[in-house]
This record gives structure tokens, C-alpha cells and sequence, in this order.
């Protein structure tokens, strides 16, 4: 679970790595007042994506007018789908040097790995791989200084600044540690005249240790759509693509999702309904996906513990009671597959025996 900027500096304060002064606030007149309290401000965009300077999520005022413009401003934009619910307004703090600390997880090393270098900002994948130091940490010796000293060299930091740097690490790493965060990064980790702050923070939580922590809020990067379809039992990513894609299992379903993209077609989502759906349960899915307005229904049924003929009644169903007028590419095999291709053709509906024909028409459909 990724936390938004504003939670992940409250719990950066918790461990005493210093933060910049901040109000979080859910209106243009909070951010006027925020910044009538703060001074020159920082607002920024409080959304989960990343690249939110480089997306104009971020902003400087001098004055609260100006403060106010800018909230207006961004409250407007959008950041891959999603709004602006919040804003951070902070006090603007005085940047000499950005650099970026972070921890996260090896996976192949199946360790915690630190990742750090004098050239943080937005930039900060451009980096070149010699100035990004990597330090895998064996989590039962821990971050112990001598380590925090050696990364310090290899970064190349000057001595005084060593001094800060060997403090906040462990800080961080006992804060990754006890919060079972995945990732905690600083970007920048700026350099102020009063030292060390950490200007931005990005934490996701291991979302199978939620449970341990039930202070966190719980936060949702799903769509309503998606949040819909989680209710119902059904695995539904949306995606940004006109032919809607219905298939049973997880593995057919993104085999059908490649193949749409090798024809030259754009899937408007994921959903696999899973292995022996009934009636019900299908005709469910069904009326999920054509609620989302797609071009082309494409069908890809190998029924193995799925029934053809229960699919076939659940088009049948959601096409008498809804009404599909969009048209359908539908390719039906499998478990009482002449049972499922009767009830169909009854209603004058061909079917496909190919995955590859079924997916090229599909495509073609789409004109
Ligand atoms: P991101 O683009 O989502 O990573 O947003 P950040 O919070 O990292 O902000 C983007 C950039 O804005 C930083 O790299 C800084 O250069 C700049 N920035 C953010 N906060 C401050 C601040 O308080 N003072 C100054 N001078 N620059 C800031
Ligand atoms: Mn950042």
C-alpha cells in the first residue's frame, strides 16, 4: 500500500528524521491561510503517482493570493486518472544540494538494500549507475554505523555532512524495518542551511503485513469500477483500450490481452471471472464490462472447469434483460461446447473456434 506524501512525513517526524513545516489542507481558502501562516510556501498535489513536479503537481507562493492561484490550479489537474483530494502546503525551505536516500527491498537478494547518491531530485533515473551507491543490508546485524560511514565514502559526501547522514540512516532503516515498509525513499533529501530535511517521501507498506499496523489508514488506488468489480469476486483491472476483454482464467485473459496488442488492438481492461463461474456470476461480468462503453466485446471462453453452455446463457441473459448492440467476437471451446455453441446459435450467434481468429476479428471490428 503506497501512502500519500503528507502520511509518509508523518511518520519520517515519528522517527525524528526532520521534515519541513506543513498543513494539510482540502481547499483553495486552506491553502490561502496556510500560506498566510507559513510564509513562501511549497503546495503540493497529494496523489500517488510519481513525477508530480515534472506533471505541475507542484508549486511555489510567495504570498496567499498567489498560493491561492496556484491550489486552484492544481485541484484542476489530473494525474494519470486520478484528482487532487489534499494539498500539502509547506513552508519552502532553502535547498543548497538535493541528494536521495532510499530503502527498499532486493528482491533476487532477498534482502533490504539501501540506494543512495549526491544526485537526487526529479531526475534522479537519469543517474548514472557508479553515483547510485546499492547496500544490501543483512537485516540480522542491521544498519550499524560503520556501514552508514561506508556508504557515506562511496557517495563521496564531505565529512561534515558524513556527520548527518550516518544519524539519519538507521533512523530510516529502523523506521523501514518496524513499519514493514517495501520502499522508503527520500527525494530529494535536501541539504538546507539547518541540514538535512527530507523534502518529499515515498512509502509503500508490505500490504500482507497491513494487519500489523492498524493505525495506517487504508488507502485504495483502485477506480470505482475496479472497487465494483472487487465487491462481486471478480478480477477487473481497467485499462486505457476500446475492446473489452472477457476471458476465464488469469493466464487466458492476459494471452488474449498480448494478443490484442500483437493485432494492433487496444484492450480496454483485465477481467478473468474465474473457473466455473455460474450463471449469475458471468452474467455479472458481462454487464461490468459493457457499462465501461467499450467499442468490441471479445469473448475467449476454454472451458475446462468453466461450462460453454453456462456462458452462452449468461450472453443470452445480460442480451435479453441489457441489450449488447455493440458488436462481439466470441470464441468458445471447451466443456459442453456443443451444449453452449446450441444456445447461442439459437439466437443467431456464431462462435469461433480459434483464439487467433477470435482476437483478429476482434481487431478488425474496431475498424
Ligand atoms: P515529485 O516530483 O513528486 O518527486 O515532487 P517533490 O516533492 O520531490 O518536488 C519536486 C522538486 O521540487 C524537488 O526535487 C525540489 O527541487 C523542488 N522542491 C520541493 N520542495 C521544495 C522546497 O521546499 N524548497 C525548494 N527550494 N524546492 C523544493
Ligand atoms: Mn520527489
Amino acid at each position: 500500500m503506497k501512502l500519500y506524501e503528507h502520511l509518509g512525513k508523518d511518520l519520517f517526524a515519528q522517527y525524528e528524521i526532520p521534515v519541513p513545516r506543513g498543513r494539510l489542507v482540502e481547499t483553495v481558502e486552506q491553502a490561502g491561510e496556510a500560506a498566510a501562516e507559513l510564509g513562501e510556501v511549497v503546495i503540493k498535489s497529494q496523489v500517488l503517482t510519481g513525477k508530480r513536479g515534472k506533471a505541475g503537481g507542484v508549486a511555489f507562493a510567495s504570498t496567499p493570493d498567489e498560493a491561492k492561484k496556484e491550489a486552484a490550479r492544481i485541484f484542476d489537474l489530473c494525474f494519470e486518472g486520478f484528482k487532487t483530494e489534499k494539498l500539502l502546503v509547506e513552508e519552502k525551505i532553502q535547498i543548497e544540494q538535493e541528494l536521495y536516500l532510499a530503502l527498499t527491498i532486493d528482491g533476487s537478494a532477498g534482502s533490504p538494500v539501501v540506494l543512495a547518491s549526491l544526485d537526487g531530485g526529479m531526475d534522479v533515473e537519469e543517474v548514472a549507475e557508479e553515483r547510485m551507491i546499492r547496500w544490501p543490508v543483512d537485516n540480522r546485524i542491521g544498519l550499524q554505523a560503520y556501514m552508514a560511514r561506508e556508504i557515506c565514502r562511496r557517495m563521496g559526501v564531505s565529512a561534515g555532512l558524513q556527520k548527518e547522514l550516518v544519524r539519519l540512516l538507521p533512523k530510516l532503516y529502523k523506521m523501514f524495518r518496524e513499519m514493514d515498509a517495501e520502499l522508503a525513499e527520500i527525494n530529494p533529501l535536501a541539504l538546507t542551511p539547518e541540514g538535512l530535511v527530507a523534502a518529499d517521501a515515498k512509502v509503500t507498506i508490505d500490504d500482507d503485513a497491513l494487519y500489523r499496523h492498524p493505525d495506517l489508514p487504508r488507502i485504495t488506488e483502485k477506480t470505482a469500477l475496479e472497487l465494483k468489480a472487487e465487491e462481486l469476486d471478480l478480477a477487473y483491472v481497467e485499462l486505457e483500450g476500446d475492446i473489452a476483454v472477457m476471458a476465464n482464467g488469469a493466464g487466458i485473459t492476459m494471452a488474449t490481452l498480448d494478443m490484442v496488442q500483437h493485432y494492433g488492438g487496444e484492450p480496454a481492461n483485465f477481467l478473468d471471472f474465474g473457473g466455473g463461474a455460474n450463471v449469475e456470476k458471468t452474467s455479472q461480468a458481462l454487464e461490468l464490462l459493457l457499462g465501461t462503453g467499450p467499442k468490441v466485446l471479445l469473448i475467449n471462453i476454454f472451458g475446462g472447469i468453466t461450462r460453454c453452455d453456462v456462458v452462452a446463457e449468461a450472453f443470452v441473459r445480460v442480451k435479453a434483460s441489457k441489450g449488447i448492440e455493440l458488436p462481439v467476437s466470441f470464441r468458445l471451446v471447451g466443456t459442453n461446447e456443443s451444449e453452449g455453441r446450441e444456445i447461442l446459435e439459437k439466437e443467431g450467434i456464431s462462435t469461433f473456434n480459434s483464439m487467433d481468429e477470435a482476437v483478429r476479428h476482434a481487431v478488425e471490428l474496431t475498424g
